[in-house]
């Protein structure tokens, strides 16, 4: 992968929630590539031990962990494996998040639904708290358990991963532009609370990209764009969706400590000019 900016981030650990995803498999992987030692944890085990043995073949330091990042006891098990495998915490970035289909209405306006469709009255609540407790508790818990690590060294970067969502809700997706709200506004908290313990906390909101989570969302089964991109595309000045790779330049500056060395508490848009823009 051709890294964005030449920052050397040797010597420092880097624990990825999330990482046997699309978006921090990829952050994981640049971290790598830029000298980390890298702990990627997620829940499916086999595609973080898998992106550890890629790693490891190309000569870079990873380990995979399987972590439930709303399991306490879990994590902290985890967190004492790392410190044994690779050593106390200087970077958190964390991504493990996501929608759920059981939260997401099927129109976005209700006077266009009809007989038959999920509307805002038949939003399962169970499916509401999955998706508030995997984004805000998700990113609370491994804070909890890895930023103490950086609390007692007095240095330390954590990076949450918030969305264009968090700004101006998108419709149909109504728990989780309050859940990614959440985390906007949890960056902030966290950034005035550890502000004198030398830990910057910050986060990206990245704009759209095609992933898993949002695919039934954009593309038809037949690869056909929905209404829905179409829409996107319209409302994006750049006109298009936004890469994966393409989160790694803000993902790198904002974890440097010499480039944002007095960066905290900011909530970058990495989004193709998305949120720039009014619609008119
Ligand atoms: P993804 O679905 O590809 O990856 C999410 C990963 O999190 C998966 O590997 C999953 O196994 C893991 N995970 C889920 N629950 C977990 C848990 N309880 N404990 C540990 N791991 C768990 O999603 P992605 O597109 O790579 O998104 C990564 C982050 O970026 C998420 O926070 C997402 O909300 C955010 N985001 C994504 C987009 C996008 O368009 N893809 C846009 C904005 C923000």
């Amino acid at each position: 992968m051709n890294l964005p900016l030449n920052i050397d981030f040797t010597g420092k650990v880097a624990v990825v929630t999330g990482a046997g995803g699309v978006l921090c498999r990829i952050m994981a992987q640049a971290f790598a590539q830029a000298g980390a030692q890298v702990a990627a944890l997620d829940l499916n085990e086999e595609a973080v031990k898998k992106l550890a043995e890629e790693c490891r073949a190309e000569g870079y330091i990873c380990e995979g962990y399987q972590a439930n990042v709303l399991d306490r006891d879990m994590l902290e098990q985890v967190h004492e494996q790392i410190l044994k495998d690779l050593g106390p915490c200087d970077i958190l970035i964390n991504g493990a998040g996501g929608n759920n289909p059981r939260a997401t209405t099927d129109n976005e306006y209700q006077h266009e639904a009809s007989e038959g469709q999920k509307t805002f009255f038949d939003l399962d609540s169970d499916g509401v708290d999955f998706v508030f407790k995997l984004n805000f508790q998700g990113t609370l818990i491994p804070t909890q358990i890895f930023a103490k690590d950086m609390a007692e060294r007095k240095a330390g970067c954590i990076l949450n991963i918030s969305s264009m969502n968090a700004y101006t809700p998108l419709t149909k997706i109504p728990a989780y532009s309050a859940a990614k709200a959440g985390v906007s506004n949890f960056t902030q908290w966290l950034a005035t609370h550890f502000a004198g313990t030398g830990i910057r906390c910050n986060a990206i909101a990245p704009g759209f990209l095609v992933s898993n989570q949002n695919r039934g969302l954009l593309f038809h089964e037949d690869g056909a764009p929905t209404p829905r991109s179409h829409k996107i595309l319209n409302g994006t000045p750049m006109g298009r969706f936004v890469d994966g790779e393409e989160l790694l330049g803000g993902v790198f500056f904002l974890c440097d400590e010499k480039a944002a060395s007095a960066i905290t508490g900011v909530v970058l848009p990495i989004d193709a000019g998305f949120s720039a823009y009014s619609g008119v």
